[in-house]
């Protein structure tokens, strides 16, 4: 949550992602299924040219179940291979080995016609800050995950994290940075809680979210607060403000506690599963 990227250290994070590739034969990207767009980096199709590539759609508890079969349905068009994924829980877990022998038969096979044999499909984990991956590392690997020690012909100091005969992983999860330049983007990582509050005004995000779940998710905050959708989307702010009763000294509204209340309650799931992104709206 606290994550601050400075020039330095996306060179850096780079640059250590571009050594790894050498070392691997499948590339396997956290998205936030939320968002799934808004939660990449598209260097990484430059980054990860001619790699097997898997996308797993992270956190698909918080999201919305039908718009996530869209999203699997979008990335598979685009030649990916896609599985879903609850991190937390465990769920859907265990089944990416599977997906991932799946995505790199061709090579398995080659290996086994040249006569090659144990030889392991190394992988490696990617994604933005605050996407889930050390909670997938930790939750596909298990606590009786043996780390295998630096071996000849790998880069000193990388370790991997034998998840059965047949697949290896990188214990060092590869960081991307999202497309911070674009407002849209930034906009919905800060409301899906991976960017600091303070770089956006929380009355401005609040108004947002209300204008998207009028559009998205109608009765979601009619229900929740009793407010009338109708009604523009200051005005449901105010509203939800009464409904809270949400007041500052000397009565009046206050807005700004609102608004906090609203997000919170967004990305702790009260509002129900919510999907900020579809696909095909993309420019
Ligand atoms: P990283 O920065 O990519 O390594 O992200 P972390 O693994 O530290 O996870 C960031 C936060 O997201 C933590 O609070 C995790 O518990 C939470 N998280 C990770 N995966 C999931 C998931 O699939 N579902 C939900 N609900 N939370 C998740």
């Amino acid at each position: 949550m606290d994550f601050q990227w400075y020039p330095g250290h996306m060179t850096k994070a780079k640059r250590m992602m571009q050594e790894s590739m050498k070392l691997i034969d499948i590339m396997i990207e956290l998205v936030d299924a939320r968002i799934p767009l808004s939660s990449r980096n598209p260097d990484i199709d430059q980054l990860a040219a001619g790699k097997y590539r898997l996308i797993l759609l992270n956190k698909y508890d918080m999201a919305d179940d039908q718009v996530t079969a869209e999203w699997e349905k979008y990335f598979k068009a685009k030649g990916f291979f896609v599985a879903k994924t609850n991190s937390k829980s465990g769920k859907g877990v265990k089944a990416t080995q599977n997906i991932i022998l799946e995505a790199c038969r061709e090579k398995l096979e080659r290996d086994r016609r040249r006569g090659i044999k144990n030889r392991p499909i190394r992988a490696m984990i990617a994604g933005i800050p605050n996407v889930g991956k050390s909670t997938f590392i930790n939750s596909l690997a298990g606590r009786a995950c043996t780390k295998t020690g630096n071996k000849p012909g790998v880069t000193k100091g990388k370790q991997w994290i034998k998840l059965n005969k047949n697949i290896e992983l990188l214990d060092t999860p590869g960081i991307l940075w999202p497309k911070f330049e674009d407002q849209t983007v930034g906009l919905r990582l800060a409301l899906i809680g991976s960017i600091r509050d303070e770089i956006l005004n929380q009355d401005e995000m609040a108004i947002e979210l209300i204008e998207y779940l009028k559009h998205h998710y109608s009765g979601i905050l009619e229900k929740r607060y009793q407010v009338d959708e109708s009604e523009d989307r200051v005005k449901i702010l105010n509203a939800i403000a009464e409904n809270r009763n949400c007041r500052m000294k000397g009565n009046e509204l206050d807005y700004e506690k609102a608004a906090k209340i609203l997000l919170e309650e967004f990305r702790n799931g009260k509002l129900g599963r919510i999907s900020l992104e579809v696909p095909g709206e993309e420019a």
